[in-house]
């Protein structure tokens, strides 16, 4: 087994839900202390561990290292576990480590923190000086990263280690922004009117950065837009409209009254024809229509408004990159819209590959919320990591990604990474995240390849080898 893997299945042993990380925490401060290494200890459950450059490599410049030492824990039904308490039961077959499906493995981050942790043990390595940069509460917050003391670092080029895909080099990530705007809504009574509830379903839903462009839809958009279509005189009762903000909508519902139902029927095979052109792949698209009796609606004076903020929001993919062909670089996921409380809320996640976008979209919504009247709430931004046209570093990984792989692919990601807050502290900082092939973070469907953890280990030796950049 290789030293790697091996100290994977050590740390796998400590649990280290985000939050919960003192056992990890402690676990890696001593793992510095005893291979006298130059440790310390934050307040916020960060690590920093310094590794002395090997013979020969004093004189170049220094690299930092740097993985998150948290996990997301997810369990199947019926699976008996504390995350406080117990480590993680995972499984070997041939290729691949999972935990069968019962829960979430910790490969994210684990195998860049135990990859880090092989490194600094093994004293044979070539290297300049390692700064190895240990992260808390990147699945929550990314509170480690936030409060990372930046005055520490000496090194001025990093390589993140939370990717997932092994010929994949990221050059830059996207920052963030949550809106919450809402609108109080007056009770009415009626008894003219008839009760429907409108479900649009069938969509694919997924994570709203990454999939923001795959042509998946958005249930709230397209409920919306039915409503306009439909062009007649409507009272709301209730909206249930997307699960939550960071995943895109596959399921939407409206309870309204209506004084005549006909155009209601009529319409709805019109309108969905329409909008199953424009989404080739949403073969199971739906809108169902039902009856429903209601006790009260809410006053119809609202409507235009909110039709109005909700169509006219910028949704989707909004800001294409123009360095890079096909990719996004802003997006806005209407991701939830609901009523609690006799109060109307719309919850918009905004992601942009530079904070400047961020603040365009954001402005756009503040402003579109004032004029619909609706009150809003910003919350929730982090830092994007905004591609530079030159990196050493990447360029560097790059040249040797190249001898290992056909067809290796430098890219941003549409994501947010904690490689924003190191950006964002260190201007001349020099950034690339990589990591092996692994999958269905989050999920009890966790799993990753043994040979591609290896392959990965073995070339990023090479970088730290071959890294010998001016001080
Ligand atoms: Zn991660």
């Amino acid at each position: 087994m290789s030293k790697v893997l091996e100290q994977f299945f050590e740390i796998t042993k400590i649990p280290r839900q985000s939050y919960n990380e003192e056992k990890i925490r402690d676990y890696i401060y001593e793992f510095g202390k005893k291979h006298n290494l130059e440790t310390y200890k934050d307040n916020y459950k960060n690590v920093l561990i310094r590794k002395k450059a090997s013979k020969g490599y004093e004189s170049y410049a220094p690299i930092a290292l740097q993985a998150h030492i948290d996990m997301v824990c997810e369990k199947a039904l019926g699976v008996d576990i504390n995350f406080k308490e117990d480590g993680i039961k995972y499984f070997v077959d041939g290729d691949i480590v999972s935990t069968h499906g019962r829960t979430s493995l910790g490969a994210d981050d684990g195998l860049g923190v135990s990859t880090i942790l092989t490194i600094l043990e093994d004293h044979s390595l070539k290297h300049p000086e390692i700064e190895a940069i240990f992260t808390s509460c990147e699945e929550e917050d990314f509170s480690g990263a936030k409060n990372f003391n930046q005055d520490l670092l000496k090194a001025r080029h990093l390589i993140n280690l939370d990717h997932c895909i092994e010929d994949e080099i990221l050059l830059s990530s996207a920052g963030g922004i949550t809106i919450t705007s809402t609108k109080k809504l007056n009770r009415i009574e009626s008894n003219e009117l008839k009760g429907f509830e409108i479900t649009i379903s069938g969509l694919i839903g997924g994570h709203s950065g990454e999939d923001i462009n795959k042509g998946r839809g958005n249930s709230n958009i397209i409920l919306f837009r039915f409503l306009k279509y439909l062009n007649i005189p409507f009272y709301i009762n209730n909206i249930i409209g997307g699960s939550f903000r960071l995943s895109i909508p596959r399921e939407s519902s409206i309870v309204i009254g209506v004084k005549n139902e006909d155009s209601l029927l009529e319409k709805k095979d019109e309108f969905l024809r329409l909008v199953k052109r424009e989404f080739p792949s949403l073969k199971n698209l739906n809108i169902n229509i039902e009856r429903k009796s209601v006790d009260y609606y809410y006053d119809n004076e609202f409507n235009q408004e909110i039709l109005d903020f909700i169509l006219l929001l910028p949704a989707d993919a909004v800001i294409l990159s123009n360095s890079f062909q096909s990719m996004v670089d802003a997006s806005n996921n209407v991701g939830e819209i609901y009523i609690d409380g006799d109060t109307l809320f719309v919850i918009c996640d905004i992601r942009a590959n530079y904070d400047s976008q961020r603040s365009f979209l954001r402005d756009k919504i503040i402003r579109l919320s004032e004029i619909c009247e609706f009150d809003y709430k910003v919350w929730g931004s982090y830092y994007s990591w905004p591609y530079k046209s030159e990196s050493m570093i990447r360029e560097l990984t790059l040249d040797i990604y190249k001898e290992n792989y056909d067809n290796p692919k430098v890219k941003p990601i549409h994501a947010g990474l904690e490689c924003g807050y190191f950006a964002a502290k260190i201007k001349d900082l020099d950034i690339i995240s990589i990591g092996p092939n692994s999958w269905d973070f989050h999920s009890p469907d966790e799993a990753f390849s043994i040979k591609s953890l290896n392959k990965f280990y073995k070339i990023l030796l090479e970088v730290l080898e071959k890294c010998k950049f001016k001080k």
